[in-house]
């Protein structure tokens, strides 16, 4: 059982507080690694906070429930928390913006894949990004016109910690 938070870097540029647009409905793309046999799962997996299955074998239920299509092994996770924002004064700099439990299963990479907002630092605009994959492929560019200002989201980085 590990419970780990998924951090991201990312460059701002006149906006602030970074979220997916629907946390609880937000499908996190991750790769996965089978710790058992080692095994890097090919397709990635989204893990929603409002989806709930059955473990088996167990009464209890996860956001995710697996088992690795090598060695069979049962893995589920879940997410703990995931009500973080990231601002203008996190820019540059790794922050938490999920936390999740990972048992028998640990992930790999995480994708920006999604819908994500944020606002305008100079205005009260709000942008939305119809898909983060392209924040963290070419940079998500745009116009604030409320605060005539170019805004953007470059250099997304991503890595995992051990929360204890
Ligand atoms: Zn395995």
């Amino acid at each position: 059982m590990v419970k780990l938070g998924l951090q991201i870097k990312c460059t701002l540029f006149n906006v602030t507080d970074l979220a997916p647009s629907d946390r609880d409905n937000f499908g996190w793309c991750l790769t996965l690694k089978c710790p058992q046999c080692g095994e890097e799962h090919k397709n990635d997996v989204f893990i929603t906070k409002s989806e709930s299955h059955e473990i088996q074998g167990s009464r209890g239920s996860a956001n995710l429930v697996m088992s690795c299509s090598f060695c069979k092994k049962h893995s589920n996770v879940d997410i703990l928390q995931n009500d973080f924002t990231y601002s203008l004064s996190d820019s540059e700099k790794f922050k938490t913006i999920l936390v999740a439990e990972f048992r028998g299963i640990e992930p790999v990479s995480f994708k920006f894949d999604g819908e994500w907002n944020c606002s305008a630092e100079n205005s009260n605009k709000k942008f939305e990004i119809a898909d983060g994959a392209e924040m963290e492929s070419d940079g998500w560019y745009d116009y604030d016109q409320d605060g005539s200002c170019e805004v953007s989201i470059t250099e997304c980085e991503h890595k995992f910690i051990k929360i204890k």
